[in-house]
C-alpha cells in the first residue's frame, strides 16, 4: 500500500479537533496515500480556535505541514438544541459527549456523501474517555450515525472489527495501531515518529465539562426559554447573579470581563457601575425593577473599591446619555450566596 504515482488512492474525512489523537489518526492515513478532508468543529461551548481553554486548538499549522484539506464548520444551534435535550443523556458536567459525537459524524457523513469519500476517521481511543470511548458507545454511535463499515478508528482499529477500507485493501489494516486506555505514550512515539510537534496538551473538553460553566448554563436552561448564542457567551464571562426567574446580573471580575459585557450589551440590558472609583461592569438582565436596579446596584457595590464602605454610589448608566445614581450598602457574604451561581 505505498505511493505509487502521487495519485490518491481514496478519500477520508476526518473529524479534527487540532489535539494528538485526531492528528495522528490523519496521518496514519495520509502515509497510506488516502486523501484526507478534516473537518473542525465549533460550537459555542468552546473546542473552537479562539479558546484555548477547551478541547480546540488552531488545525492549519499541521494541514499545512502534512498536506490535508481543513473545512471548519459552525454547528450553531444544532449544537445548543443537543445541550438542552440529549438523547443520551450527560457526563459529569453538562457534556453530551454522546449526542455530540453522533451530530458531528452526522455532519461528516454528509460531507463524505457530497464530495464522494470513501471513509470517516476519528482520533477516538477504546477505554480514553469514560462517556464516550468505551466499547458499548462506540458501538452506538456507529449504530445511531448508520456508519457501519464507514467509520475507522485508526489508533484503536486493531481492536475493532475490520471496516469496509480495510477489508477491500483500501486501507491496510496491519499498519494501523491498537491502542487502549488512557497513557499516551504510544502516542508520544508516533508523534516523534511522524515528526508532529507543538501538539496541545491533552484537555479535559469543551466547555461543558467545567464545573461553573455548567453550573451558570443550567440556570440558564432553567430560566429562560428562548436562549440566544448573546446569552451563551455571556456565560464565560464575569460573576452571574439569579434575582428571581426573569433577571439575573452578571458582574465582571476583571478588566477583559468588562470589557465583554459591554460588547455583549443589548439595548434592553441595563448598565450599573460606580464611577470614578475601581469598579466592575455590571449588567441587569431581565425585569428592571426598582427593587432589582437596587439589588444589582448593591451587588456592584461589593466588587468596587469602596465595598468596606457603608454605602457605596452605583450609576445606572443609562444609553439615553441620563445617568441615575442609587447610594446603597453592599450586598453582605449570606446575601452574596443566595444568589450567585456557581
Ligand atoms: S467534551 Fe464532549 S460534548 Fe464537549 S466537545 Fe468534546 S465530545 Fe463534545
Amino acid at each position: 500500500m505505498s505511493t505509487t504515482n502521487g495519485v490518491k488512492r481514496g478519500h477520508a474525512i476526518a473529524l479534527f479537533s487540532g489535539g494528538l489523537d485526531s492528528a495522528l489518526a490523519i496521518l496514519l492515513i495520509l502515509r497510506q496515500n488516502i486523501e484526507v478532508t478534516a473537518l473542525t468543529f465549533m460550537t459555542h461551548f468552546g473546542c473552537d480556535l479562539g479558546d484555548r481553554s477547551s478541547c480546540g486548538s488552531d488545525p492549519y499549522p499541521a494541514a499545512e505541514k502534512f498536506g490535508f484539506n481543513v473545512k471548519l464548520m459552525h454547528l450553531g444551534q444544532k449544537f445548543v438544541d443537543i445541550v438542552r435535550n440529549p438523547r443520551f443523556g450527560r457526563g459529569r458536567n453538562m457534556n453530551v459527549c454522546t449526542d455530540c459525537r453522533i451530530l458531528m459524524l452526522n455532519e461528516a457523513k454528509e460531507l463524505m456523501a457530497m464530495v464522494g469519500a470513501d471513509f470517516i476517521i476519528t482520533g477516538e481511543v477504546l477505554g480514553q474517555r469514560p462517556m464516550s470511548q468505551v466499547r458499548d458507545k462506540l458501538n452506538l454511535i456507529v449504530n445511531q450515525t448508520g456508519l457501519k463499515g464507514k467509520l475507522l478508528r485508526p489508533l484503536s482499529a486493531k481492536l475493532l472489527p475490520p471496516t469496509d477500507a480495510e477489508l477491500s485493501g483500501l486501507v491496510d489494516r496491519d499498519r494501523l495501531e491498537s491502542i487502549s486506555g488512557r497513557s499516551r505514550k504510544r502516542q508520544m512515539e508516533l508523534a516523534r515518529e511522524f515528526g508532529l510537534e507543538d501538539y496541545p496538551s491533552p484537555a479535559s473538553g469543551c466547555l461543558l465539562t467545567d464545573v461553573g460553566y455548567s453550573n451558570r448554563l443550567r440556570d440558564l436552561l432553567a430560566n429562560t426559554e428562548h436562549i440566544t448564542f448573546d446569552d451563551l457567551n455571556l456565560l464565560r464571562v464575569g460573576r452571574h447573579f439569579r434575582l428571581d426567574h426573569d433577571t439575573k446580573v452578571i458582574v465582571g471580575r476583571n478588566e477583559q470581563d468588562n470589557k465583554m459585557i459591554l460588547a455583549y450589551k443589548q439595548p434592553q440590558h441595563c448598565h450599573l457601575e460606580a464611577l470614578n472609583i475601581g469598579s466592575p461592569v455590571t449588567l441587569l438582565i431581565g425585569n428592571n425593577s426598582e427593587e432589582n436596579l437596587t439589588e444589582a446596584a448593591r451587588i456592584t457595590a461589593r466588587y468596587t473599591s469602596a465595598k468596606d464602605q457603608p454605602t457605596v454610589t452605583v450609576t445606572w448608566v443609562r444609553d439615553d446619555g441620563e445617568n441615575r445614581a442609587f447610594e446603597v450598602s453592599p450586598v453582605t457574604d449570606e446575601e452574596t450566596s443566595r444568589a450567585i451561581v456557581r
